[in-house]
C-alpha cells in the first residue's frame, strides 16, 4: 500500500457507517442485558447520540449538495469542503435545511426531540450529566426512535451493497436495543400506574424531563418515573407549557397558556394540562396550588381568569374599577 493510499484509507470513514456505529455504542450503553448503565455511560451515550444525529442528518443534506452540510456556502469551496475545512451547519439550521430544501417531512415532535438532544449535549459538555438515569433513556429512546425511521426513509435505500452489509449487524443490534429500552420504560409505567399513581390521576400529568405521564401535581410535584422532584412551580410550568407541543400556524398569534391563578395568584396556571384522568382533553390545573380549576371565566374587560360567582361577564377587579 502506497503512502497515499494508507492516508486515504485512514480518513475514509463514510458518514453513514460512522452514524451507525455511534448508534450501537449508545444502545451498548444504555440497553445493557443486566444492570444500570453508569453515569458514564450516560454521558458518552448522550455525546455519541448527539454525534449519530449530526452525522446520519447530514449524510441526507449531503446527498442533495455538498454545500448544504457547510454553515455559509458563500464562504468556502469544494475544495476547502473535501479538506474538513469548514464550519458546519448548526443543528436547527440542518434541520430547517432538510426541511425546506430538501422538502423532507419531519414533524413538530421529530424536531423538538432533536433540539433537545442537543441542548442536553451542550449543559452535559458545561455541567455533566444532571439527569436521572430514566430521563436520559426515555429521551434517548426517543431520538433512536427518530433516527431509525430516518435511516429507514431516507438513507437505508441509497446505501451501497458494501456498507449495506457492513452495518447489517450493527442496526440490528440498534433496533434490538430500542425495544429493550421500551419494554423497561413500558414495564416500569405499568408497575407505577398500578401502584403509586393509583388514585392521583385526575393531577398526574407528563414530565417535562422525561416526557412520561408520571408527574403528580400537588405541591411537591415528584415525578415518580425520572425520579426527581420539580420544588419551583412557576420553573416547572413554565417547561410544561413549553414542552406542551403547541406551535401556532404561521402568522397566528403565539395564545398564551399560562396565566395567574385567581386562587394563589402565581402565573402557575397552565390552561392547556393533560391529565390522566382527561387523557386527550384538557383542563386548567395550577401548578402552584395544585387545584383544577375548571369553573373559571377570561374576564370580557382585562382578559384575567376569575370565578363567576353570578352570571357576571367581567372579573371582581374590573367591576369595582368600573364602580370607581
Ligand atoms: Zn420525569
Ligand atoms: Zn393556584
Ligand atoms: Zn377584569
Amino acid at each position: 500500500m502506497s503512502e497515499s493510499e494508507a492516508q486515504e484509507r485512514k480518513i475514509h470513514y463514510p458518514p453513514m457507517p460512522n452514524g451507525i456505529d455511534y448508534l450501537r455504542d449508545v444502545v451498548d450503553r444504555l440497553a445493557r442485558e443486566s444492570g444500570e448503565p453508569s453515569e458514564r455511560d450516560l454521558k458518552y451515550a448522550v455525546l455519541h447520540l448527539q454525534a449519530a444525529a449530526e452525522v446520519l442528518l447530514k449524510a441526507r443534506l449531503r446527498e442533495e449538495h455538498w454545500s448544504l452540510v457547510v454553515a455559509k456556502a458563500e464562504k468556502t469551496n469544494r475544495k476547502k469542503f473535501e479538506a474538513g475545512d469548514f464550519e458546519s451547519a448548526s443543528n436547527a439550521e440542518t434541520v430547517r435545511r432538510l426541511v425546506e430544501v430538501a422538502g423532507l417531512d419531519i414533524s413538530a415532535a421529530d424536531k423538538k426531540t432533536l433540539l433537545d438532544l442537543a441542548a442536553d449535549r451542550n449543559q452535559l459538555q458545561h455541567w455533566g450529566i444532571t439527569e436521572e438515569v430514566n430521563a436520559v433513556l426515555t429521551r434517548a429512546a426517543n431520538v433512536l426512535d427518530f433516527l431509525i425511521r430516518f435511516l429507514d426513509q431516507y438513507l437505508l435505500p441509497q446505501i451501497s451493497a458494501d456498507d449495506k452489509e457492513a452495518t447489517a449487524g450493527d442496526l440490528e443490534e440498534i433496533r434490538k436495543g430500542l425495544t429493550r429500552i421500551e419494554s423497561y420504560v413500558a414495564s416500569r409505567m405499568a408497575r407505577l400506574r398500578d401502584e403509586d399513581l393509583k388514585g392521583h390521576e385526575d393531577r398526574t400529568v407528563r414530565c417535562p424531563d422525561c416526557q412520561q405521564s408520571a408527574l403528580i401535581i400537588d405541591g411537591q410535584n415528584s415525578c415518580l418515573f425520572c425520579p426527581r422532584d420539580w420544588p419551583d412551580p412557576l420553573e416547572l410550568a413554565s417547561a410544561y407549557d413549553e414542552g406542551s407541543g403547541y406551535f401556532p400556524a404561521p402568522g397566528e398569534p403565539y395564545e398564551d397558556t399560562l396565566v395567574d391563578c385567581p386562587d394563589c395568584e402565581t402565573p402557575t396556571l397552565v390552561l392547556e394540562a393533560e391529565t390522566v384522568a382527561r387523557a386527550g382533553s384538557f383542563v386548567p390545573l395550577c401548578f402552584n396550588c395544585a387545584r383544577v380549576q375548571d369553573d373559571l371565566e377570561e374576564c370580557g374587560r382585562c382578559g384575567e381568569r376569575y370565578r363567576p360567582t353570578d352570571e357576571e361577564s367581567i372579573c371582581y377587579s374590573c367591576f369595582s374599577d368600573l364602580l370607581g
